[in-house]
């Protein structure tokens, strides 16, 4: 099969929040870099993308910033396609899940699926909230995370452990908006039932496509492994598309279910807009001669894998030629994350480094995360662009036009006789088209940027080796051959880049003054230039980075640490439940622990130790010492001389630091994890029984 064109899709992005550079590194950039070189090569593409504004995320960011959801969709919407467009993203059209277009055509592909009896009706228990009357969706479910036990964990992730949830696993799960305990009640929703697909899928995927890229072919195996269930498709939330069924009141669609039918949707849109560019919808979704490619973050894998190639499946659509996925970019060490603040914001990168949006381009691509996680820290950043775009790419196309302006006076020198090293150097440079194609067609954007880079290295270490500002006191015939020959490299380098550096391509073909048909298929060639033809104005290429704007950008993150921090811990506080009660037990068990009162003598900090207090008593037997472990707790342990206390009197006794600790003095755990030693309310006896 010959493909006659090329569909290629991008996870829509959530509106609830800017884009920041995982969302570039994980897809946008990666999707870009080939939709711009199958352009580059003459084919026919539509690249597709829109903000997904349904689902909960976007209703609870409306209410955090009091405003409507609607207000919030179209605030991040217009900022993430500005956005976009700064970055060069080049999508034909960037659409929106809130549009007309979109919510009719959704609504249509379930009412059809519904038709053909492709869903199965299932009634199930869900959390409710008594007293809003709302059932709550796995990101407003909160509560105590059943792993690390950190609060405020989501009902479908702890953000702490990073650990997978249901929100049935959490301790106490509470509304994470209002702070209600939830009970449970019965709602009905239809499933697409995806084990009717697994023998399809099976073959499908595990047969027909080992060339996709082993993590999503490994997450695709383990869910099939795992055995498919059938995946609702309907929620219970006024934010949304309508089910567009009778009984089906208060119920949208699930954001899973339309948010990547907008892929065809905005397709639909963007053909009826512009007919004679892009031709009929139907021909990028239903014949079978177009090539989908779907750009996705490893979360989404599931989704484009497996749910929504079944929906296209049971609707007779396409299905996905290949779906590249990265994994997760982290910032400086954390995973990156928007409702954190933990990241770099692309509007606010660019205020920061107006005119820089290829540095970012290149940095992403040179630490994509393609086959592992992987970190962003300004410190490589930094090192990036002044140790290889401004010292090798910058440098090299600074020289090669200076050099041409000052002997040749911005004219492109004639070429005279080569030398064995211009021909090894020709011969080098040849090569990099078939390289670059290769890897650029198996999805290896790192690899294949390093190859462009290449590329500039060669023109560096020509003009290095050649010296050609040296040879021009003795040999102006040779001058201006090395010139010819790298002024033919650099134009190349313009071809070489376009697909990652939109914007400093298109300044060096200016700079060379390029024809503009020069393409993709001319890459390798050394005659894209002619020989007198006249250069453009000269400038830099890329600049350094100095070491303060790289501080100011740490000095941002360690602020937003540490304001994390506090929060967090505010948020601990306001979210503790007391823990559930223990397993019954009995008088005897509990008669069998011999609790007494003491009055502390002293209380003093164990010398070495962080954790341990020791207390002098007076426990009416003749007195006894005990270490306990709260000194972080008692910055002063002073203030607990003189106060009658409990403790636990028949703990056998045991060492440590050296010193015999008898027995356990009683504290309560606050929910900031401060101790704080119970005291009697009156005096009793040293030595008093409790019970
Ligand atoms: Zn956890």
């Amino acid at each position: 099969m010959t493909f006659q064109r090329s569909l290629i899709t991008a996870a829509l992005p959530y509106a609830n929040g800017p884009v920041h550079i995982g969302h570039l590194a994980g897809v946008y950039i990666p999707a870009d870099i080939y939709a711009r070189y199958l352009r580059l090569k003459g084919k026919k593409v539509l690249f597709v993308c829109g903000s997904d504004e349904h689902g909960v995320p976007v209703t609870i960011r409306a209410r955090k910033e009091g405003i409507t959801t609607q207000e919030v969709v179209d605030r991040y919407h217009s900022l993430i396609k500005r956005s976009f467009a700064d970055f060069g993203i080049s999508f034909d059209i960037y659409s929106r899940t809130t549009s007309e277009t979109h919510h009719q055509f959704a609504a249509d592909y379930f009412r059809r699926m519904y038709e053909a009896g492709q869903f199965v009706e299932q009634t199930s228990e869900q959390f409710y909230d008594p007293e809003t009357g709302h059932f709550l969706t796995d990101r407003n479910i909160r509560g105590e995370c059943p792993r690390c036990h950190a609060q405020g964990a989501y009902g479908d992730q702890c953000e702490k452990c990073g650990a997978t949830l249901s929100p049935e696993e959490l301790i106490n799960p509470y509304n994470a908006e209002t702070g209600n305990a939830l009970t449970k009640k019965e709602t009905k929703h239809w499933y697409l039932p995806l084990d009717q697909y697994q023998p399809w899928l099976e073959d499908w995927i595990l047969n027909q496509h080992k060339e996709w890229r082993p993590n999503v072919y490994g997450q695709c195996k383990s869910w099939l492994d795992g055995g498919l269930k059938p995946r609702a498709v309907t929620r219970d939330l006024d934010w949304g598309i309508p089910v567009p069924v009778e009984g089906a009141e208060g119920k949208v669609l699930y954001v899973w279910f339309d948010a990547p039918i907008g892929y065809i949707s905005n397709t639909i849109e963007l053909c009826k807009a512009q007919p004679e560019k892009y031709g009929n919808w139907e021909q990028w979704w239903r014949q079978d001669d177009t090539r989908m490619i779907h750009f996705i973050g490893k979360d989404n894998i599931v989704f484009h894998c497996i749910v929504f190639p079944a929906m296209l499946k049971a609707q007779g659509y396409n299905l996905p030629d290949n779906v590249p996925s990265n994994e997760f970019l982290n910032l400086e060490g954390d995973k990156i994350s928007t409702s954190r603040n933990w990241a770099v914001w692309l509007n606010e990168y660019l205020d920061d480094f107006p005119g820089k949006q290829d540095v970012l381009r290149y940095v992403l691509t040179a630490n994509a995360p393609e086959t592992k996680d992987n970190d962003f820290t300004w410190a490589d950043f930094q090192a990036r662009n002044n140790n290889e775009l401004v010292a090798i790419y910058g440098n090299f196309i600074n020289r090669a036009l200076v050099l041409t302006g000052k002997y040749f006076e911005g004219r492109v020198p004639e070429c005279g006789e080569l030398t064995d090293y211009d021909r090894q150097t020709i011969d080098e440079f040849c090569h990099v088209k078939a390289t670059l194609e290769s890897l650029l067609e198996n999805f290896r954007f790192r690899d294949a940027q390093k190859e462009a880079m290449n590329l500039a290295r060669i023109g560096n270490k020509y003009l290095a080796d050649t010296e050609p500002w040296k040879l021009a006191k003795t040999d102006m015939e040779r001058t201006a051959t090395i010139l010819h020959l790298s002024l033919q490299i650099a134009a190349n380098l313009a071809i070489a880049f376009e697909p990652f550096l939109p914007f400093s391509s298109e300044k060096l073909r200016t700079m060379l003054q390029m024809d503009a048909q020069i393409g993709w298929e001319d890459l390798g060639r050394i005659d894209l230039l002619q020989t007198d033809s006249t250069l453009g104005e000269v400038s830099l290429l890329f600049e350094k980075i100095d070491d303060s704007l790289i501080q100011g950008q740490l000095d941002r993150l360690a602020r937003i640490k540490a304001e994390n921090e506090k929060a967090a811990q505010e948020e601990a506080l306001k979210n503790w439940r007391p823990s559930p009660i223990k397993a019954d037990t009995t008088i005897d068990e509990f008669d069998k622990t011999d609790i007494r009162v003491a009055t502390v003598l002293d209380c003093q900090p164990v010398k070495k130790s962080e954790r341990l207090l020791q207390f002098s008593l007076d426990d009416g037997m003749g007195g006894r010492t005990i270490l306990s472990g709260i000194a972080q707790s008692y910055p002063d342990p002073s203030v607990l001389i003189g106060k009658q206390v409990l403790f636990i009197a028949n703990f056998p006794p045991r060492k440590m630091m050296g010193i015999e600790s008898q027995g356990m003095i009683l504290s309560a755990v606050d929910a900031d994890g401060r101790l704080v030693v119970t005291t009697v309310s009156a005096p009793v006896k040293n030595g008093t029984q409790v019970g």
